[in-house]
């Protein structure tokens, strides 16, 4: 949660989100990245890659997965939560209350790929559109990646 964006909010809490509200939350979360994200899974396990960790808690910012050698971290975004330029939308309902919620993630995401890169991680991103219309174009940005990183080691 947003640390600026708590502040904000009484207690803490989205007191202003109405119950129907806050079952969209849930339901975008969850359908959201973690189909996305299983999406590319499969494609890497399709390939052969190995060596990824899931969600390591030991890694800051938590990306969705990791390759602890070479080091790289990858995040796959859901396109409404991170605010994707190309199909991230605002809800005209509560638009403030939306606005500040992605304008938060957006700016977790900055502050994480700098904690990651200074830890000597290299930070690649994914957008849920890309995935779900070319998944094959995101493994192979997943592969170059390793690639460069081995041979720059
Ligand atoms: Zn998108």
């Amino acid at each position: 949660m947003e640390r600026d964006l708590r502040k904000r909010l009484p207690k803490g809490r989205f007191l202003l989100v109405p119950p129907a509200r806050s079952k969209t939350m849930r339901a975008i979360r969850g359908s959201g990245n973690r189909t996305t994200e299983m999406r590319l899974r499969s494609a890497l396990v399709r390939l052969g890659l190995r060596g990824w960790l899931l969600h390591p808690q030991a890694v800051p910012g938590h990306p969705d997965l990791v390759f602890p050698r070479p080091k790289l971290a990858i995040f796959v975004d859901g396109c409404f939560w991170h605010g994707c330029p190309t199909c991230g939308h605002v809800p005209k309902t509560n638009r403030a209350f939306w606005e500040a919620k992605i304008a938060g993630n957006r700016r977790r995401d900055v502050r994480n790929a700098k904690v990651l890169r200074r830890r000597g991680y290299s930070v690649l991103r994914i957008r849920e559109h890309d995935l779900q219309r070319n998944a094959e174009a995101c493994v192979s940005r997943v592969v170059r990646s390793l690639r460069r990183l081995k041979l720059s080691r």
